[in-house]
């Protein structure tokens, strides 16, 4: 369990001031400007040393990442874009650590732009995050007043602005190429990489994108030293994380733990447990909608990090952890899932526009038992037809819970189908 002394988020519930002076109080901008003088490389190793992976999802080494960027420019200049988008069903980490605690986003900020070689920063936050905004912006203003962005920004030799821009809502925004279209004022679809944004992004200059957890921790590791921050986790899932636990617990919450948590202990620790108590648990889904879900039996030892996940079929996702009890109709659940994504789909991309359409409709039908038993292996081939075959990751988004669904839970989905036409419950219907 995470020790008091080693949280990053210190203001993560908001007890305290978040206000530039209630922030220095808790040890942020200490220092700053004399990181940034250690030089770029200097900070880009620290980083990956820290073994910080991103924290938006896909858990790509954040250091490796910036060290992409240019070291020279050709004349273009290049941008750090933050992605502060957080859509994902059951996924709200970031608002806690923006409306809480956003000057360890504004140093990140900073310190990351200074890191990849860009004097100006841009934070996309969700449309739905008013409160966020108004307190991100005041939070960047007063850095702007105490000199800590701008000119010389923090005493560092380093010109960095810093701008925060509000989209309109759309979940695909999240998608870091359909975010660079939206901030360019476009719609927000995705783009076809190659390029990648760190050779072509927004306004075709270099770009990294990253999440803003993934920006905010930086600061502290910096303080507290790359060692301490690998020190936390297992090997390769280094560090602290927040994780965002809802559903069929006694108390959801955000909470940030150390990586490599056990979930039962997670759940145990800062949720009061299952509801019910763990036997009454059915299944998990660990990362945020669109992993596939655990069932309960693979949950009694499941690991919080990428790679156990990742092992299990599933991922870590953004740690956003689905808590499904017993009571739970789960096909239900996943269907919602699919009619989410189809919703959200761009159309930009034959296999996600007419995919995501067809696999909920599959979904309709399974979830009333109206189906026939066949339909099961269609549906999954369906999937496979649209994962790995598209623009961007919604495809795959839209397929893995459903993938995860058939692969755990089939006999409860032909019971519904048999249920349906014969009347008669089957022993594990009438468990
Ligand atoms: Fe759009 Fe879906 Fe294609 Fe992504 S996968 S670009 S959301 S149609």
């Amino acid at each position: 369990m995470l020790k008091d002394q080693d949280r990053i988020f210190t203001n993560l519930y908001g007890m305290g001031d978040r206000s530039l002076k209630g922030a220095r109080a808790r040890g942020a901008w200490d220092g700053t400007g004399g990181y940034i003088k250690n030089g770029r490389d200097w900070i880009v190793e620290q980083v990956k040393d820290s073994g910080l992976r991103g924290r938006g999802g896909a858990g790509f080494p954040t250091g490796l990442k910036w060290s992409f960027m240019p070291k020279e420019s050709d004349g273009r200049p290049s941008y750090l874009v933050v992605n502060a988008d957080e859509s994902e069903p059951g996924t709200c980490k970031d608002r806690e650590i923006m409306r809480h605690d956003p000057h360890t986003l504004v140093e990140g900020c900073l310190i990351a732009g200074f890191g990849m070689g860009a004097n100006t920063g841009y934070i996309y936050i969700r449309g739905e995050f008013i409160r966020e905004r108004e307190a991100l912006q005041l939070a960047i203003d007063e850095a702007y007043d105490a000199g800590l962005l701008g000119k010389n920004a923090a005493d560092s030799g380093w010109d960095f602005d810093l701008y925060l821009v509000h989209g309109a809502g759309a979940y695909i925004c999240g998608e870091e190429t359909a975010l660079l279209e939206s901030l360019e004022g476009r719609k927000g679809m995705p783009r076809m990489k190659p390029p990648f944004p760190a050779g072509v992004g927004l306004y075709g200059a270099p770009t990294t994108v990253n999440n803003v957890e993934s920006i905010a921790v930086v600061p502290t590791i910096l303080r507290r030293g790359a060692e301490w921050f690998a020190g936390m986790g297992r090997a390769n899932n280094a560090g602290t994380k927040l994780f965002g636990i809802s559903g069929h617990v006694v108390s959801p919450c955000v909470v940030e733990e150390e990586m490599s948590i056990p979930l039962r202990e997670l759940l145990d620790k800062h949720c009061g447990g299952v509801r019910g108590g763990w036997k009454n648990l059915k299944a998990v889904i660990p990362g945020g909608s669109s992993v596939p879900l655990l069932p309960a039996d693979i949950c009694d030892d499941a690991i919080m990090d990428f790679d156990w996940l990742r092992e299990q079929r599933s991922g870590l996702g953004t740690a956003a952890v689905i808590v499904m009890d017993q009571s739970t109709d789960v096909i239900k659940a996943i269907w919602r899932l699919s009619k989410f994504y189809k919703h959200e789909s761009c159309g930009q991309c034959t296999p996600c526009r007419e995919g995501t359409g067809w696999m909920m409709r599959v979904m309709d039908r399974l979830v009333t038992g109206e189906a026939e038993i066949e339909e099961i292996d269609m549906l999954l081939d369906v999937t496979k037809q649209v994962e790995g075959h598209t623009i961007c990751a919604l495809g795959d988004a839209a397929a893995w819970p459903i993938q995860g669904l058939v692969r755990h839970f089939r006999n409860e989905i032909e019971d519904r189908i048999k249920y349906k036409k014969t009347g008669r419950v089957s022993s594990i219907a009438a468990e």
